[in-house]
């Protein structure tokens, strides 16, 4: 069965044909249902009550924003309701006490999976847009369209599409012990999957096969997909794997990774349940939180799915 990951299952309707029409996306915006998530600094406003929650507004609050050019971003349509991001960063951080920002890693861990979804296609747009403001084939300062899922060159007419980063992640294994690594910059004793972005011209398993090679020198043979996730830091696509060690020896690409070790299945359920914890036992092995793939894939491993 399909799982689905933190940042996946986004509820809202993209409208991908629609948001073509800037003149109705612009209707949207007058619409008094419509709602705004601000994100400041890349940070989503939320209102910290019983509990935390996204801070969606009106839009009358932000207009001056907008005419003003803050990058806005129709996100999509649920229920006959549009919403909408807009980067408040040039605005002050919330003034209401109940109203403040928080990095977008920390609030999806406190909030329902299909608004961290909602909270990832915001960042990474908001952020590819900030980080493209100039035509790439032309030098020429581009402007934003299709509802912020586009930007074009007014000059040679060049149309830029935000980018989704690919990396494969993946758990190899050999019998009853997989292959986890601790990144150089991962002080403790938190470990992970191995990781890295793919290459133009590789297709997946070639890219597990290379990464797991560089990175601890164990040689790949079957690789087995399982699942992906959005990771907007700031716009990867996290692609995870199981896959069958051919060797034991390990040789650590020391600019990667600190350490590497194989780990036996059960040693690797109990930092499952560790990692689960907010305040882990210093010393002993643990994996990254729940939130991430890499607990994912190797919490699937530790409790019975295997290659084939
Ligand atoms: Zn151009």
């Amino acid at each position: 069965m399909e799982e689905i990951y933190c940042f996946a299952g986004n509820p809202l309707d993209r409208v991908s044909q629609r948001r073509q029409d800037a003149g109705w996306v612009a209707s949207l915006l007058e619409q008094p249902d419509t709602r705004v998530l601000p994100l400041h600094g890349l940070k989503p406003h939320i209102r910290h009550s019983s509990a935390v929650a996204l801070a969606w507004q009106s839009v009358e609050p932000w207009r001056p924003l907008i005419a003003g050019g803050s990058t806005l971003i129709l996100l999509g349509i649920r229920d006959g309701r549009a919403y909408f991001a807009v980067d408040a960063t040039a605005a002050a951080t919330p003034a209401d006490g109940e109203a403040t920002v928080m990095d977008a890693r920390a609030v999806a861990a406190m909030i329902d999976g299909g608004e961290a979804a909602i909270v990832a296609e915001a960042r990474s747009l908001i952020d590819w847009h900030a980080r493209h403001r100039f035509c790439a084939q032309c030098g020429t300062p581009s402007v934003v369209a299709s509802g912020g899922w586009m930007r074009l060159c007014p000059n040679c007419n060049a149309h830029h599409f935000p980018r989704v980063d690919p990396v494969v992640i993946m758990l190899g294994v050999k019998g009853e012990r997989c292959l986890l690594g601790r990144g150089l910059r991962r002080p403790g004793a938190r470990f992970s999957c191995l990781a890295g972005f793919m290459e133009p011209g590789e297709t997946l398993e070639e890219a597990v096969r290379r990464e797991i090679l560089e990175e601890s020198g164990i040689r790949i043979g079957r690789v087995r997909y399982l699942a992906s996730q959005p990771w907007p830091f700031p716009s990867s696509l996290m692609m995870g794997f199981l896959c069958e060690a051919l060797s034991e020896e390990i040789t650590i690409d020391p600019d990667e990774l600190a350490e590497a070790r194989w780990f036996e299945r059960e040693e690797v359920r109990a930092m499952v349940e560790r990692s689960r914890s907010d305040d882990p036992i210093p010393g002993l092995a643990t994996l990254p939180p729940p939130l991430a793939i890499g607990h994912q894939i190797a919490r699937r491993w530790a409790f019975g799915v295997d290659i084939v």
